[in-house]
């Protein structure tokens, strides 16, 4: 386990972790202060002693056909604030470029009226 860097919620520490999704091994990354559990009822909960929320699974830009949001693009987010990501409409049309910025709730943000200039992503 590795840390990324600062929560932009609680200044905890975000880690990442590899995990298994149907099938899969994607990474997690977290703040130390948002960990889930499964309750009784196999609800994937928070923890009662968890005080954020701050969570992105590398799978989660994947219906915009970014397969991973890798750990130097998280550190990278973490470190200013927003960054840029290369989506894809899928198959027959062409890449094109966003700005992305943590969400305490979803993990991530697109910025879709925001018009990308420079495609260094
Ligand atoms: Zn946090």
């Amino acid at each position: 386990m590795s840390i990324l860097g600062k929560c932009p919620y609680c200044s905890g520490s975000v880690h990442s972790r590899k995990m298994t999704a149907q099938g899969k091994g994607i990474k997690l990354y977290s703040c130390e202060n948002a960990n889930k559990e499964y309750d009784e009822s196999d609800a994937y909960v928070f923890t009662a002693d968890s005080t954020c929320t701050f969570r992105v699974y590398s799978n989660t830009l994947l219906r915009f056909n970014k397969r991973s949001f890798g750990i130097l693009e998280m550190k990278k987010l973490l470190q200013e604030g927003q960054i840029i990501v290369r989506l894809h409409g899928g198959k027959g049309s062409s890449e094109y470029f966003k700005y992305v910025i943590p969400d305490k709730e979803y993990g991530l943000s697109i910025l879709w009226d925001e018009e990308v200039e420079e495609k260094s992503a």
